[in-house]
């Protein structure tokens, strides 16, 4: 019943029509399972904010369980996916024609063709194990269970298990369209789409929990949800400009001015001793700052609290900031101890959106920051984000420059008038980041999503050399290419960089990439990197922004070079193509202004 909706909803380019399809999907979806549905249709096996392993098949290895469930050899696998691109339709192709056989030979014998269709929970059940599967054997284990489920799944259900293992589901459902099938359901009613909204942004945007709550308690479940110590909440984000006139307009005139620090993110949940610390992209990254733990344990005065802030590397002899890839470090397990005492942290708090029974989300910032100011002790390395109220953009733009030379990246410009809410999830003109980068030609950076690799040569030959990176453009729910980059990586990045890529190459181009350069191999839009370059400048060998400012013309980088990994991005919070065309539209502005 699901994979036929899904068929339905994949064949359908209307997006009212696949929330309609969706909701009655959903409708007739027993509420034991609705979660897994939900689960399914995004392509994930438990919300991401878990932090559980995910199915680690790569395409190779699905061609080996392809090959072993239907009998057919893995080279006719690889040359049909080559062909088709979807490695969901080459196995329901091959499942077809076997069915076809297999119901001629049960006719001839008298018996009925029939096969019993999967449950969701068997399904699950194997997903679950094969994720959960590591050490000596656990190969062989993955290859099995789902050798298993495929020879026990219809050709459509085969289809939609394999771009299940590929993760891209390809049927264009977004967390969107599962949100309006859920108010249309539960609510019947448009208005009862934003609360099912904020459930959303304050459930870690765990859609499979959201629908469960809903088809258990109905929609009562979720008409006066707030925040819940433990489960995080969906970040507020800015938007850019340069212009500090601009940036007070925006704003409404008036606003508090903090510094940007250049560290990470931290979400911190109180609850009594209990400490939790999530990351920009929501995942639990407790166990690399014990030292927050104990600053907050002792630090926040309230018993329940969830406070946002920036964590930053100091220099433990001059007390300098130091810049965000010192906290590198705390990624690595068994270095977190060592440096903890080399590279401690300061957290610079600037938020606050619960405390005390009290939900703050929808409250003004100058509000929130009172309670923020009441429930926190401020001692040397925990404190409020170094701030001030302006109105007057030369001031702002003194600031800017202080914030600069004392080690921050920039300023936050926020609003502090009476709609100045907590906009969870939401980028938007509340909160404006200010950079230095803006001040010249590109210092600018950008965070771009690999789609692909070129084989490097000399002293690089068996790695890879370059990569070809591209940036999201929302419209299409595609990537396009912006630009190849193959310089500002060490020696140690591109050892890495070809293990690291391994599971997300394929021998197609992925269908949500969309690139007229080809690279040596494709891959699967994953990993998000920052950029910079000297320029934006117009290059028809690229996709992004293509044909906008030029027929024929997309928009790239030029001199592009490699700063670091933003694995606290998803590819989808890349920068953007309108993004790059509102740089590019700048870059001339400003070289206009000079002419005169
Ligand atoms: P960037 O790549 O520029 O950090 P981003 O996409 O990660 O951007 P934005 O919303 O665009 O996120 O910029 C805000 C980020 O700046 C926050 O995610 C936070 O990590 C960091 N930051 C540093 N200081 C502050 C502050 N005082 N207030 C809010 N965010 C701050």
């Amino acid at each position: 019943m699901v994979v036929e909706a899904l068929d339905k909803i994949e064949k359908t380019s209307s997006r009212n029509m696949k929330t309609t399809l969706l909701a009655n999907l959903l409708r007739s979806t027993p509420k034991e399972v609705i979660d897994k549905v939900v689960y399914f249709i995004l392509g994930k096996i438990w919300p991401e904010w878990m932090g559980m392993p995910e199915i680690g098949v790569d395409e190779e290895l699905l061609v080996k369980i392809i090959s072993k469930a239907t009998g057919v050899k893995e080279a006719v696998i690889d040359e049909k996916l080559r062909e088709v691109g979807d490695p969901g339709l080459v196995i329901e192709n091959i499942k077809k024609s076997e069915k076809a056989v297999t119901r001629d030979l049960t006719k001839f014998m008298g018996k009925s063709a029939g096969s019993d269709t999967l449950t969701m929970e068997k399904v699950y059940d194997v997903f679950s194990k094969v994720a959960l599967a590591t050490g000596e054997g656990s190969r062989t284990l993955k290859i099995n269970l789902l050798v298993g489920l495929f020879k026990e799944a219809s050709p459509l259900e085969a289809r939609y298990i394999a771009r299940f293992v590929t993760g891209d589901m390809r049927t264009g459902i977004q967390d969107m369209t599962v949100i309006d099938a859920l108010a249309i359901v539960f609510g019947g009613d448009e208005r009862y789409e934003k609360f099912i909204e904020k459930a959303y942004y304050v459930r870690a945007g765990d859609l499979g929990l959201i629908a469960k709550m809903l088809a258990e308690q109905g929609i009562k479940a979720v008409e006066n949800i707030k925040p819940e110590v433990g489960t995080p909440i969906k970040p507020m984000l800015a938007n850019r400009e340069s212009d500090p006139k601009e940036m007070l307009r925006q704003v409404g005139g008036k606003a508090i001015v903090e510094y940007k620090y250049d560290g990470e993110r931290g979400q911190i949940h109180k609850k009594g001793d209990e400490i939790k610390i999530f990351s920009r992209n929501l995942e639990n990254i407790t166990h690399q700052y014990p030292d927050v733990v104990e600053l907050a344990k002792t630090n926040i005065l309230s018993n329940e609290a969830i406070v946002e802030g920036e964590i930053v590397a100091v220099d433990p002899e001059t007390g300098f900031l130091l810049p965000f890839q010192e906290l590198m470090h705390r990624k690595r397990k068994h270095e977190i101890h060592e440096a903890v005492k080399s590279i401690p942290v300061s957290v610079f708090l600037f938020d606050v959106m619960y405390n005390e029974g009290e939900d703050l989300l929808d409250k003004p910032l100058p509000y929130r920051r009172e309670v923020l100011k009441k429930i926190i002790k401020e001692t040397e390395n925990f404190r409020l984000a170094h701030n001030i109220i302006v109105d007057d953009p030369q001031e702002l733009e003194n600031f800017f420059l202080k914030a600069i030379e004392d080690g921050a990246e920039g300023v936050m410009v926020k609003a502090i008038h009476n709609d100045s809410i907590y906009q969870a999830g939401a980028r938007g003109w509340l909160w404006i980041k200010y950079k230095r980068d803006y001040k010249s030609e590109m210092i600018d950076t950008v965070d771009l999503v690999v789609i692909g690799a070129f084989a490097g040569r000399g002293r690089r030959s068996g790695k890879f050399g370059a990569l070809l990176m591209g940036a999201y453009d929302e419209d299409t729910d595609t990537f396009k290419s912006v630009c190849k980059v193959g310089t500002g990586f060490t020696d140690k990045d591109l050892e890495e960089m070809t293990e690291m890529l391994k599971p997300y190459i394929v021998n197609y181009k992925p269908s949500n990439v969309d690139s007229e350069m080809t690279p040596d191999v494709w891959v699967l839009p994953h990993y998000v990197a920052e950029i910079i370059g000297a320029e934006l400048t117009l290059s028809p060998a690229h996709t992004c922004c293509k044909d906008v400012i030029k027929k024929g013309a997309g928009i790239s980088i030029r001199f592009p070079r490699f700063i670091r990994w933003r694995t606290d991005k998803t590819p989808k919070e890349a920068t953007t193509t309108k993004e790059i065309l509102e740089m590019y539209r700048k870059q001339l502005k400003k070289i206009e202004e000079t002419r005169i």
